[in-house]
């Protein structure tokens, strides 16, 4: 059974049917979904939704799609863990980390997303469908597009990460590489979808596309046993992830499946491309754009489509906002690996290193339940590790050549620890 919603401007309140638009005609504001609560109300229990699928479909009731809809890519549904040695390391007691470098099918949050994205396109009749991306939403657009048979047009900045780049084409996506920045790639793909009348989906998709970001909240209050964590370090590029987990906690509130709680939320970016932290810290209402430059691509979005709404969440719930430099994302990225056997990409890095940041500075307290959203794999950004580990000389297959080895070895991270000594931590 699936929800019964409609599109509305979420500055004027004018109501649209559904359709692929993403601004008020009136007003040009962005759209917004808006599900009917109270039908959800009388058919969505927490039993309803254990006895759905192990996958982001078991809260379809709460998501916007049509209401035949067979999903046929189980996304979402990633481990919530404790991190009690990177909690440990950074000063916290009460911390889990929700895992999304393991979400299914392409090894990011953006799979939620554009599965519910496609769902909307394929019932539009789109036969084409694309994305401007930052590299995870074009590796997900691509394999979920192969899945459903639809061709496949991807934008994205040329500096991608390689392996970005390998993980679109090997869906057999026709991949467009654009002289620029996200910025001018994202205008460029509203011009095309225009001209073509191709789904798009963070362009005229957009708001199927933003509720698809709802499930890592759902899941967040359903995994703690239903109840509302203290507090959210999310990371941000175009602000939609924040604002969505906000929005999805409202719902779960709304429909008595969790206590009334207000849940701070806190954003992360890199000090590279920071436009909305920095609004946060500077009490601005508006978001000044930033040019990116920053090893956290696929955060390097310099004039974020909801960094307004990302800064009002912020403000409203009592949270704060962090930035964080290069050398910080790598060392945190390494931190996350070490303590808690989870290896992130370099989104993750800046969540972890914001994360370490907010209890150093006491702006989450030690006792205080957290959750940090890890939203994208290591293995897609291994060259921000270039250069990190060095390898030694094979040695023959004999256990002399090993113990002589182990000696060496030993000797070698002796003075390396002398070394550490006299360096510093990396929190700031
Ligand atoms: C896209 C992305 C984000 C941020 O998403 P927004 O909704 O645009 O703020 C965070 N982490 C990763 C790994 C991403 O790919
Ligand atoms: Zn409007």
């Amino acid at each position: 059974m699936a929800a019964a919603y409609e599109l509305r401007c979420r500055e004027c309140g004018k109501r649209y049917a559904n359709a692929p638009l993403s601004i008020c005609d009136e007003c040009f504001s962005p759209l917004e979904v808006v599900v009917d609560l109270d039908q959800a109300r009388r058919t969505v229990t927490r039993a309803s939704i254990a006895a759905g699928p192990s996958s982001m479909w078991r809260y379809q009731a709460l998501l916007p799609v049509p209401d035949d809809y067979l999903p046929t890519t189980p996304a979402g549904w990633t481990p919530l863990l404790r991190a009690p040695r990177l909690a440990e390391r950074i000063g916290a007691r009460n911390l889990f980390v929700k895992n999304d470098a393991v979400c299914l099918p392409t090894l990011s949050f953006k799979d939620r997303v554009v599965a519910v994205a496609l769902a909307n396109a394929q019932a539009f009749g789109f036969d084409t469908v694309g994305c401007s991306s930052t590299g995870n939403l074009a590796n997900a657009v691509a394999a979920q597009a192969a899945r459903l048979g639809l061709k496949t047009y991807i934008l994205v900045p040329a500096d991608l990460e390689p392996a970005k780049i390998l993980n679109t084409q090997v869906y057999g996506a026709t991949l467009v590489r654009i002289d620029g920045n996200y910025d001018h790639v994202n205008r460029l793909c509203s011009q095309i979808a225009d001209r073509y009348n191709w789904g798009f989906v963070n362009v005229n998709l957009r708001p199927y596309y933003a509720e698809g970001s709802k499930t890592v909240g759902f899941e967040i209050a359903e995994q703690l046993g239903w109840r509302l964590p203290d507090n959210v370090v999310v990371p941000m590029a175009g602000g939609s992830l924040i604002v969505k987990i906000r929005k999805a906690f409202r719902e779960l509130i709304a429909l008595g499946l969790v206590e009334e709680k207000e849940v701070r939320f806190f954003g992360a970016q890199a000090t590279g491309c920071s436009p909305i932290a920095a609004a946060v810290k500077n009490g601005a209402d508006a978001i000044e754009p930033q040019r990116p430059a920053t090893i956290a691509r696929s955060l390097a979005i310099g004039n974020p489509a909801d960094g307004i709404y990302a800064t009002r969440a912020i403000r409203q719930s009592g949270g704060w906002a962090e930035d964080v430099s290069d050398v910080e994302i790598v060392s945190a990225i390494q931190e996350l690996a070490e303590t808690e056997g989870i290896f992130t990409e370099s989104a993750g890095g800046v969540t972890t290193a914001v994360t370490a940041r907010l209890y150093a500075h006491g702006r989450i307290h030690p006792d205080d339940l957290t959750v940090a959203c890890i939203t994208g794999n290591g293995l897609k950004t291994t060259d921000v590790l270039h250069g990190a580990y060095e390898q030694h000389a094979a040695i023959r297959p004999r256990l002399g050549d090993f113990e002589t080895y182990l000696a060496e070895r030993e000797q070698n991270v002796g003075d390396e620890e002398n070394e550490l000594e006299l360096g510093g931590a990396y929190v700031g």
